[in-house]
């Protein structure tokens, strides 16, 4: 399976976001092969794309959640409150959200578990800075985040999660990394899940690639067995571009299916 995830950050309002979702549904319509698609509008458009959404395969994710389930937490939304919206998916440690708003691995972590917790999918969102990468320190960084956020992973219930790998060198600035730089560091989140994480080997794995990701690259992305999709932030409130890459999905799928057995 493939996966492409829209975050739709702060852009949209509900009416805006309500026409993407729509625009979504209409350029599915036909395919045969098609990839799985989760849109994340900001909080206050949940309940209008939950309208448009629901009951199609185009599932509902947000944009962050809080660890508590009630409380003296003024302007947070908990994992039972996204629950109730109808929200299936949520991102969580988005780079935007450590760097501006003192997200720590710590509350990644907390983060993580509780929407477990709550049967929503978590997309744990890591990556290397910069100066990371330029100091060697990609993977080490990458891991690290990545062992924070399941540090507390619930024994059971975990059977699906999605880990985005977004450089933040790549985000919102048209330079991506390279399909076969992003492999090689999907490759080493995979093992280091399965091998450290508790009950990492029992859970469907799904690693995605964020950091300028857009219709000229979609194709070669996705075409990596190691890339099981992509979360995009800026194509993603363009209709045609954002369709354009759920198209190219479609395509590897198709293509996959069309592909011999091998023997
Ligand atoms: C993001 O913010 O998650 C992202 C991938 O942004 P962009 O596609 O604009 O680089």
């Amino acid at each position: 399976m493939k996966t492409i995830i829209g975050n739709w950050k702060m852009n949209v309002g509900a009416r805006e976001s309500v026409a993407l979702a729509r625009g979504v549904l209409l350029a599915l319509r036909g395919r045969r092969h098609l990839p799985e698609v989760v849109v994340c509008p900001p909080f206050t458009a949940l309940t209008e794309t939950r309208k448009t959404v629901g009951r199609t395969h185009v599932a509902l994710g947000a944009q962050d959640v809080h660890w508590e389930e009630t409380g003296a937490f003024t302007g947070e939304i908990s994992p039972r409150m996204l629950v109730e919206t109808g929200v299936s998916h949520v991102l969580i440690g988005h780079s935007e959200r450590r760097r501006l708003f003192g997200e720590t691995d710590e509350t990644v972590g907390k983060k993580t578990a509780a929407a477990l917790a709550h049967g929503l999918v978590p997309v744990v969102c890591v990556g290397e800075t910069a100066e990371e990468r330029d100091a060697g320190q990609t993977e080490a960084v990458v891991l690290r985040q990545l062992a924070a956020a399941f540090s507390a992973m619930p024994a059971r219930g975990a059977e699906r999660v999605f880990v985005a790998y977004e450089p933040v060198w790549a985000i919102g600035t048209g330079a991506a990394a390279t399909p076969a730089d992003a492999a090689a560091v999907h490759a080493a989140i995979r093992a280091a899940f399965r091998a450290s994480v508790k009950g990492g080997d029992r859970t469907k794995l799904s690693v995605l690639y964020g950091g300028s990701a857009d219709p000229s690259n979609a194709y070669a992305f996705l075409r990596e067995t190691e890339i099981d999709g992509l979360l995009v932030g800026g194509a993603s409130v363009k209709l045609q571009q954002f369709t354009d890459m759920i198209a190219a999905a479609a395509d590897v799928l198709e293509g996959i299916a069309a592909a011999p057995a091998s023997v």
